[in-house]
């Protein structure tokens, strides 16, 4: 557990991360070089004052974004982050990593994200739904079912995601399910969608696995983060007889070398308590964290954890991002030395927007899929794409990350050239 994310501290912003990825499959594109500067420049910018009535009657400021990256291949998409280190660079980042994600999986959309910065613990319910509710007023020109759609990202859920749908709603004098993805059942939201982002992380997680001869019973695996994502994922990975052995999150690292009971430490959970202090395990240092030594290493917390601060003693087969950009590009060269095969966020983390694009779809025929249906589908996207990437890979000799980029970005480019430059 780190109090700043490292990139801060390290000086790094995760936009440089970004451009340097993109600086790297350069040499990869040939004759869509020319247009590889949209990637380096996002489409469009806003920046919002978000006034907050508190409940004692004084008035609060935040700040909010909602950043546009890129929307050749379709709308926008991406999710909405509220946190108490939101920054531009960061949401330009995820922005741009949303557009690499969409394209390499294929699904219709450009790349979004959004933001507020605020620690949403320090709010009560009601001024938490007064903040999103004017968050959502104030980029209302931005968002829509045919230009963004948002959907959650960190400290941001199906609650938020309803009230943003019927803000949004009360503004256009009528119902708009389509605004925003990750809903609830009962206002159009899809089923599976909230376990999508992990379900994907296990399914690239166990088919790159498959590729390298590692059986999945009885893995070790250590997961850091345990929200949406990381709780999904341990649930998928511990159904798979695989132990979960570490889990690392905001109140400390849990281990326990036998595995983890998952189903006691969600029930442990729900019932408010922290996870590091689950009875069923004992506590470790934080650093120690990262030199565990397992077949599986999923960071699902924040980007900038792993840097060549703690690259090289890294001791896992397979790192498969949840997270959103937390590997530097100099970590990735350490890891890749060591022989660790990274799944990169780009490809591992893409099953939550391909869910919220069922649910788009879903919401525009108003007619609902079954959940086995909705997990098929995904599955079959997820492993469709690591198999292109991988052999993509294989045919450039590159890490996957840059080979996902190098596909995702041909995608991008060949759109952003048939369209054309306007004027
Ligand atoms: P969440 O808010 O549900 O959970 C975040 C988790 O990270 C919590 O367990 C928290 O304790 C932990 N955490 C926060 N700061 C930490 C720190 N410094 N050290 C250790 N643990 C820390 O968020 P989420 O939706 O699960 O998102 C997690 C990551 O996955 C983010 O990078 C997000 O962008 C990415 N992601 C989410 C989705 C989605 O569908 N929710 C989709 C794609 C990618």
């Amino acid at each position: 557990m780190h109090q700043l994310p490292s990139y801060l501290q390290s000086g790094i912003s995760p936009w440089d991360v970004f451009l340097e990825q993109v600086d790297r499959v350069t040499p990869y594109l040939g004759d869509l070089t020319g247009w590889v500067e949209t990637l380096k420049r996002p489409k469009r910018i806003l920046i919002v004052d978000i006034p907050l009535r508190r409940d004692d009657g004084s008035i609060a400021h935040f700040e909010g974004y909602r950043v546009h990256h890129n929307t050749s291949r379709g709308p926008g998409k991406g999710g909405i982050r509220f946190h108490q280190n939101v920054t531009l660079s960061e949401v330009m980042a995820l922005a741009g990593w949303m557009t690499v994600k969409n394209a390499a999986v294929g699904v219709p959309f450009g790349g979004a994200k959004g933001g507020v910065r605020v620690d949403p613990r320090q709010l009560s319910r009601t001024e938490l739904e007064r903040l999103t509710r004017r968050y959502t007023s104030e980029i209302n020109t931005m968002i829509g079912p045919d230009k963004d759609i948002p959907a959650p990202d960190v400290n941001t859920n199906e609650q938020i995601m309803a009230w943003m749908m019927d803000t949004y709603s009360i503004n256009q004098g009528r119902t708009v399910m389509g605004v925003v993805t990750g809903k609830p059942i009962s206002l159009g939201g899809s089923l599976g969608r909230r376990e999508a982002t992990g379900r994907g992380v296990f399914v690239v997680s166990a088919a790159a696995a498959r590729r390298l001869g590692i059986p999945l019973t009885d893995a070790r695996v250590a997961i850091q983060g345990y929200g949406n994502v990381g709780s999904a994922a341990a649930r998928c990975f511990h159904r798979a007889g695989a132990r979960i052995i570490a889990i690392q999150d905001m109140s400390g690292t849990l281990y326990n070398g036998s595995g983890l009971d998952i189903a006691a430490l969600d029930a442990w959970v729900a019932q408010g308590n922290k996870v590091a202090a689950f009875p069923g395990g004992e506590t470790l240092a934080p650093e120690r964290f990262w030199e565990l030594e397992t077949e599986f290493l999923v960071p699902a917390a924040l980007e900038g954890q792993i840097t060549r601060d703690n690259a090289a003693r890294i001791r896992t087969r397979i790192l498969a991002e949840g997270a959103n950009g937390p590997t530097s590009p100099e970590a990735d060269d350490i890891l890749r030395e060591n022989g660790v095969v990274v799944v990169p966020d780009v490809l591992a983390n893409a099953g939550g927007v391909t869910v919220s694009y069922f649910e788009w779809v879903q919401d525009f025929s108003s007619f609902f899929w079954t959940e086995d249906e909705i997990n098929q589908r995904l599955e079959k996207i997820m492993t469709d794409a690591l198999a292109e990437i991988w052999a993509a890979a294989e045919q450039h000799k590159t890490s996957l990350r840059t080979a996902t980029f190098i596909l995702a970005c041909r995608r991008i480019l060949q759109a952003r050239d048939m369209r054309g430059l306007y004027p």
